[in-house]
């Protein structure tokens, strides 16, 4: 779901959240495949010739997916923790409490690891100050 519209429907806090649970369990599915690697590289000296086709497979699948993981971990917190730094009304100190008005051009298609959008433009719930996150 996109950013903006996630927003809207359950608000920024509940977004913020969300992404720092998303962004750790991007780093435990980390964690677990590289186990996974390190395990599949120690089976490659004793495996034979029949299995070592399956190990080498395994192997590369666990390292393809700690090198994703460890990306999307960091893009999800890091945008989160950019967009919270930045999600107090310059006006009434409200944290979290506005709506979002524009964004940076982004699409569904967008892999998390393009962070996008890297900007929100928004305005306060409780005073109608405007301000933008980036
Ligand atoms: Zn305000």
């Amino acid at each position: 779901m996109q950013v903006t519209r996630y927003i809207e429907r359950h608000g920024f806090r509940r977004w913020y959240e969300r992404q720092l649970i998303e962004s750790h369990a991007y780093l435990a599915l980390g964690f677990v495949a590289l186990i996974l690697l390190l395990s599949g590289m120690e089976l490659l000296r004793d495996a034979e010739a029949g299995i070592r086709y399956a190990v080498v497979l395994s192997t590369a699948a666990g390292g393809m997916l700690v090198v994703v993981a460890w990306r999307r971990f960091g893009v999800l917190l890091a945008r989160a923790e950019h967009f919270g730094e930045a999600a107090t009304c310059p006006q009434c100190n409200a944290w979290g409490k506005f709506r979002v008005i524009a964004q940076e051009v982004s699409s569904v298609e967008d892999p998390p690891e393009a962070g996008r959008p890297h900007w929100l433009q928004v305005r306060c719930k409780q005073c109608e100050a405007r301000w933008k996150l980036q």
